[in-house]
């Protein structure tokens, strides 16, 4: 029988230091405070001690559930000051607890992420990811059934006490407004979600392509909030088809913003009115909603993050015969997720970096090519990468029949009344605390107020708002 000390030996706790420089953390904690999973599980997850714990004694860590609790949103990196890829590492011990079958800790990680995560099987795949440390996605996404069936036999024994029986609307289905309505509804709020697509699930339903989340799991998840007895209302685009004006009238005592961040950003360049370019979105929707798509045979793709990837990926699954992600800065400043940017590579993706795109030309109105210019970095910029500068005649150009724009996405706010105060960033503006807008009883979360962000952060606005809308009902009296 092995222990826990035969598996993390020298040789791999060096090749664990190699990954990122350990010795070097501040253990000034804004790893757990920037965490959501921290704030939604409360002690059972901490990434400041258990990052502490494998730097001190990583034996201790294969045991521990907390390892599986990583949800990859990369807050923690992003606001560590020495940008530790505390995910990675923690990756790394989870493979070899998984290879030498300490597997315990996953078993007891399962049922805190059920009772904690309203969508458990969608965050399986889009955040928690147990196939990366090499293990069966399909039996773990089965356990989760499972745990999730015998809670709630559970919970119909002990009965919940309802304390509310007020209307709630929510506006958007994404996991922001999903976890606000799986709240409330224990509550007993009638919530009704009202969402513009024809079908729930925000960017998950929209755009995640199905290799990475499969249409059925999804599904799923939105059938058990459905019977929570929560109404979901699609094809209702609210500023359009109903005013809030509309929502006052129908008595919904609080109303909940959660449309996410769909408007993609235009680039200023030449010809982005050529026929064959298109925003990512666009194309990933058109690719998830079954609508016939002419597949380009020569691809280019525009940006690095990783809506640039899920294009890449989906384009070429779908019949492309060459596709090219151009980024304008070098591969370490690449904003997506690394094993995301080397699976693409592993399929057949090709990368080019630090280019530019100077303008699109087109043959009939259709795209055919595209010029670039090479850039090079300097200083770093408001957001803490080097920025791009262009090369003085470095220009170059190349064949593409389609081109996908993947440059970033806004909040399109503007059916919102105006006394709900925005950012200048586009997004809206709310109390970090409550969640509530510049609008009494009005509340939003999710990439609505922060911008592009991750699921488990909308989840966790999600639970919060819920909180505070609940305090809001309650003050109402009655
Ligand atoms: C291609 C892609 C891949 C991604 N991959 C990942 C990933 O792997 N892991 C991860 O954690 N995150 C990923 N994300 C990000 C993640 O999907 C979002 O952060 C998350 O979905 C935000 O949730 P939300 O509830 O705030 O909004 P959304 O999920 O965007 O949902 C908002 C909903 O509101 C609806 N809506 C908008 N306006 C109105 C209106 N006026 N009336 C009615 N309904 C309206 C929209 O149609 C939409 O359904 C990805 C995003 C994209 C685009």
């Amino acid at each position: 029988m092995q222990t826990t000390e035969t598996i993390i030996s020298k040789e791999t706790l060096k090749k664990l230091l190699d990954i990122e420089k350990l010795r070097y953390c501040f253990e000034c904690g804004i790893c757990t405070a920037s965490c959501p999973m921290a704030e939604l599980l409360g002690k059972d997850y901490n990434p400041r001690w258990l990052l502490e714990k494998v730097f001190l004694n990583p034996e201790s860590v294969l045991n521990s559930d907390a390892l599986w609790l990583c949800a990859w949103c990369y807050r923690c990196y992003r606001h560590c000051p020495q940008a530790l890829r505390i995910p990675e590492i923690f990756l790394f011990i989870r493979k070899t607890a998984a290879e030498h079958g300490f597997l315990a800790p996953l078993d007891k990680a399962l049922p805190k992420i059920v009772e904690n995560i309203p969508l458990p099987l969608a965050t399986t795949l889009v955040c928690f990811h147990p196939e990366r440390a090499g293990l069966d996605r399909e039996k773990i996404l089965e356990r989760i059934e499972q745990i999730r069936f015998e809670n709630l036999k559970k919970r119909k024994r002990t009965k919940t006490a309802g304390i509310f029986q007020r209307k709630v609307a929510v506006i958007g289905s994404g996991p922001a407004g999903l976890t606000v309505a799986h709240q409330l509804a224990q509550k007993k709020c009638k919530v009704t979600i009202f969402e513009a697509l024809p079908e729930a699930g925000g960017m998950l339903r929209k755009c995640i392509p199905e290799y990475r989340l499969p249409k059925q799991v999804l599904a799923k998840e939105i059938d058990f909030i459905r019977d929570l007895k929560v109404e979901i209302r699609t094809g209702v685009t609210v500023g359009k088809d109903l005013s809030f004006e509309d929502l006052r009238k129908e008595g919904y005592k609080a109303i909940f913003i959660g449309v996410g961040a769909h408007e993609s950003q235009k680039l200023k360049v030449e010809g982005t009115d050529l026929e064959g370019v298109i925003h990512a979105l666009d194309f990933l929707w058109k690719i998830n909603s079954g609508e016939k798509t002419e597949m380009g045979k020569n691809i280019a793709i525009i940006g690095g993050g990783n809506v640039a990837i899920d294009a890449a990926r989906t384009a070429l699954q779908n019949g492309a015969k060459e596709v090219t992600i151009f980024y304008r800065r070098s591969r370490e400043e690449m904003p997506a997720n690394p094993w995301e940017v080397k699976e693409a590579e592993d399929e057949g993706v090709k990368i080019e970096f630090l280019v530019a795109p100077k303008r699109f030309l087109g043959k009939n109105g259709k795209v055919s090519s595209i010029e670039f210019v090479r850039m090079q970095l300097g200083e770093s910029d408001e957001s803490g990468r080097r920025k791009p500068i262009p090369i003085e005649g470095s220009e170059f150009s190349k064949e593409a029949d389609m081109v996908i724009l993947a440059i970033g996405e806004t909040p399109n706010l503007t059916f919102l009344p105006k006394e709900i105060e925005l950012n200048e960033d586009g997004t809206v503006w709310i109390d970090p605390i409550t969640m509530e807008t510049s609008l009494k009883g009005v509340f939003a979360g999710g990439d609505a107020a922060t911008g592009p962000a991750t699921v488990i952060e909308a989840i966790k606005a999600g639970k919060r708002a819920a909180e505070s809308i609940g305090n809001y009902l309650e003050s109402l009296g009655g």
